[in-house]
């Protein structure tokens, strides 16, 4: 999986081994040079990386049939609006140049048939608009850049495969990303996520999720039912914190009402009740202790519960108890798989979490 991600970012496709593609690497160019422009009407590869290329010149727009440009490592800050007249393109390199969501033309988006977008290593802060215009879009490499946020606009990107966010400042995932159900790899590591939206459950195809390096202190249930093949935890503050750290507010005497109402079973209608007190009736969550027959309202106690995942793995999973008391024996392994293991192995699990 991993090679799959990083052959797809990397500008090394079949495309620039044949004779209609032009390698000026490493060159020391400041400029697109003649010879190429010469060639513009024929070239469907043109490799201008690691170059001193301060801004593409508008003679990009003379190489129509161009299927794949890569202009990565020339320290650029802006692209002209030239680039956008290469309608055949479908694979855009452009890592680590100094490149914003503001450097990007305007019609960017009318790059209809763009596959592959890397933006690894420049300037991002946020999710252009209209790199979300790119309706065949299968690879979108946004990369140590300097996302605090990412747009709910990316649910746009439905045919994404890979999306690679990691070493960015992100504090949240919106719930959107799971619209996004082509995707098989989702790299959010090097951020400083606290959650993740339970919607990612929605995404059935996806095999690698590497979330390592963040701030998640638990983990969706959800994730349990996603088939993934590569999932990374290491470095967050997942394990041993939990218990300790939860804060509890005491139900209302509406709550504890509304509990007996629910618990004891007493039928309610609308002739007896406001349709209001009808409404929090019915929003009553049953308490997950299976031992417990409770439910609750708005006061709840999150609750960490590992489950085994893919026999590899123990998940801490974020759940919700009816109480403090609520618990059963072993409060920060609570389940009835974690009741036969000792305290080595249980360690030893934990370990796996943290490094896997
Ligand atoms: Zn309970």
């Amino acid at each position: 999986m991993a090679e799959y991600m990083s052959s797809q970012s990397s500008s090394s496709d079949s495309e620039f081994h044949n004779e209609n593609t032009e390698v000026l690497s490493y060159e020391h160019l400041e400029t697109i040079p003649d010879s190429a422009i010469l060639r513009s009407g024929e070239l469907v590869s043109l490799q201008l990386n690691n170059n001193d290329i301060l801004q593409l010149p508008s003679s990009i727009g003379c190489f129509s049939r161009l299927v794949t440009l890569d202009i990565s490592n020339n320290s650029m800050k802006k692209l002209c609006t030239e680039l956008c007249q290469l309608r055949n393109l479908r694979t855009f390199v452009a890592k680590n140049n100094q490149l914003s969501s503001s450097a990007l033309p305007k019609d960017f988006g009318l790059l209809q048939n763009l596959e592959v977008v890397n933006l690894s290593g420049n300037h991002f802060t946020d999710l252009a608009p209209q790199i979300t215009e790119l309706y065949r879009l299968k690879c979108l490499y946004l990369g140590s850049n300097r996302l605090v946020e990412l747009s709910s606009a990316v649910k746009h990107l439905l045919r994404l495969e890979v999306l690679y966010l990691g070493g960015n400042q992100l504090t949240e995932i919106p719930a959107e990303v799971g619209h996004l159900h082509s995707l098989v790899g989702l790299n959010l590591s090097d951020n400083r996520l606290q959650s993740l939206p339970p919607t990612l459950i929605s995404l059935r195809r996806l095999q690698s999720l590497n979330l390592h390096n963040n701030l998640l202190q638990t983990l969706p249930p959800q994730i349990v039912s996603l088939n993934l093949v590569e999932l990374s935890l290491r470095k967050n503050p997942l394990v041993n914190r939990f218990v300790q750290d939860l804060v509890y507010n005491p139900p209302s005497l509406l709550e504890l009402s509304g509990r007996v109402v629910k618990v004891e079973k007493i039928r309610y209608c609308r002739d007896d009740l406001p349709l209001n007190l009808v409404r929090y009736l019915d929003s009553a969550q049953r308490c997950v202790n299976p031992k417990c027959k409770g439910v609750y309202f708005t006061s709840r106690v999150e609750h960490v519960k590992f489950v085994d995942f893919c026999g590899k793995y123990r998940l801490p999973l974020l759940q919700y108890l009816c109480s403090p008391t609520c618990t059963t024996t072993e409060p920060s392994f609570c389940g009835s798989d974690s009741d036969t293991e000792d305290e080595d192995s249980a360690r030893e699990r934990m370990r796996r979490v943290l490094l896997g």
